[in-house]
């Protein structure tokens, strides 16, 4: 009899994992809540999904904050060259874009949920839709027998003798993954890391962001100051919406953001640098040609060399320089306010938003007590962890789902099955 395999969770690293264990020649089953296949897959990078990220494979673990240690033999033994291998071979085409970042040609995060679907399904797993499980059964000898799910009709028992754990963290729960897993992972005595929000949009105090909402600000500093004074600058991409800011850079900083919201009680003090190319002795002189070149106009009508037009009534409006001002009668001192306004445009932080609109969740299983070769649980053998269960999370740029994958693939290798001996 072929071993039996349940992986719990149709995502990325479940899919994955379902695929190669098929492939070996385990008879896989891969119980899933919701009623479709990688709900969060289909919704990744914009709906393009950013399936990994093309640096060198040497440079990738320091793109897992504290944890990438843990993943170093996973991404070895799958590597990003290995996922794009894996997707191209399946027909997908593929391109690299800025910051490396690796998505399909046709823009369309449902080409990698399918592939990955038909990637298990072609290998024999079979997939059950609405089977929420809720029970990891262990018998005599601290052993796998199976598991429990509900599936609205009642419960179900799935003998198996390896389970894997691949339901995913719990930011946007109506994908599927909320937080089952940690559950699961408890009552066998493992121990959970409190989960909380990393890659999340801000929340400021003020309001005048709303009039910003959609805008998209490229090659900006950031620079972040708790009330201690520990500060951070970034430099890249941000957008503006309407409760705050969002955007790669912020979403990177967001993790450490909410750990000082939460560590002083206090707010954190953003300034944006509109012009970090310029220092502001060069930016007075850009905003004086400009009020030369304009100089019958409006104040109003003389930001247009220099802002995005929808950021243009905000800056006037912070200046306190009357918009209607002519541009010859702008004092040295007004212009020296709007020069400090360019290169520090202030806003106050006053919290991240909730788990639930995180890009990704921080925290899960504890990862001491997995085998960071095998994915295998440290306390009951042929139980598996894969995926954003773990307490692992990458900054942006398609490390998440390249982590899922390899951890996926390693589980899959690592299962030991009957014919095997
Ligand atoms: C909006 C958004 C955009 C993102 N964009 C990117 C991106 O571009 N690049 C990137 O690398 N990462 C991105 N991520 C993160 C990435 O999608 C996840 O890290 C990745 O999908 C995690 O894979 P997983 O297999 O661990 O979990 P998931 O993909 O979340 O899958 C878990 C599955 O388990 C099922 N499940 C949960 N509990 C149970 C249960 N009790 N019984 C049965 N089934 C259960 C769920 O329904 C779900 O199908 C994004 C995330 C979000 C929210």
């Amino acid at each position: 009899m072929n071993t039996r395999v349940v992986v719990i969770g149709a995502g990325a690293s479940g899919l994955f994992a379902a695929g190669f264990l098929a492939q070996r020649g385990a008879s896989v089953l891969v119980l899933e809540k919701t009623q479709r296949t990688a709900g969060k897959v289909r919704i990744s990078g914009k709906g393009r999904c950013n399936l990994t990220n093309a640096v060198s494979v040497r440079d990738f673990p320091q793109n897992y904050k504290t944890n990438g240690r843990f993943l170093y033999s996973a991404l070895h033994r799958f590597s990003n060259k290995d996922c794009i291998r894996f997707f191209e071979n399946r027909g997908l085409r593929l391109k690299i874009e800025r910051g490396q970042r690796v998505f399909p040609c046709s823009n369309d995060a449902n080409q990698i949920a399918d592939a990955l679907e038909n990637f298990a399904r072609e290998n024999g797993a079979r997939i059950l839709f609405g089977e929420k499980v809720f029970k990891i059964q262990i018998g005599a000898k601290n052993r796998i027998e199976g598991v429990f799910s509900f599936n609205g009709a009642g419960s179900n028992f799935f003998p198996a003798e390896s389970v894997i754990v691949a339901t995913g963290g719990m930011s946007y729960p109506g994908t599927g993954s909320s937080g089952d897993g940690y559950k699961l992972a408890r009552d066998l005595g493992h121990k959970i890391i409190e989960p909380r929000p990393a890659l999340v949009p801000l929340r400021t105090e003020e309001k005048w962001v709303r009039e910003l909402a959609g805008l998209s600000l490229k090659n900006v500093e950031l620079k972040l100051t708790d009330h201690r004074n520990q500060n951070m600058v970034l430099f890249g991409e941000l957008m503006f919406t309407h409760f705050g800011l969002t955007g790669p850079i912020v979403l990177t900083a967001s993790e450490q953001v909410g750990l000082w919201l939460r560590e002083t009680k206090m707010p954190v003090s953003a300034a944006i640098d509109l012009k970090p190319a310029l220092n502001e002795q060069q930016l007075d002189q850009r905003v004086l040609r400009d009020l030369q070149k304009y100089s019958r106009k409006h104040f109003l009508n003389s930001l247009g060399d220099l802002l995005p037009r929808k950021l243009i009534p905000v800056i006037i409006s912070l200046s306190t320089i009357p918009g209607d001002k002519p541009c010859h009668q702008i004092t040295k001192k007004e212009r020296s306010l709007l020069v400090r306004l360019l290169k520090r445009l202030p806003l106050t932080i006053i919290d991240t938003l909730p788990l639930a609109s995180a890009i990704v969740t921080a925290g899960g299983v504890e990862l001491s007590e997995i085998d960071p070769r095998r994915m295998e649980s440290k306390l009951k053998r042929g139980l598996f962890f894969v995926g954003e269960v773990l307490d692992i999370h990458g900054v942006t740029g398609g490390f998440n789902l390249q982590a899922a994958f390899s951890t996926g693939y390693c589980a899959a290798h690592s299962v030991e099955l009957e014919t095997e001996g």
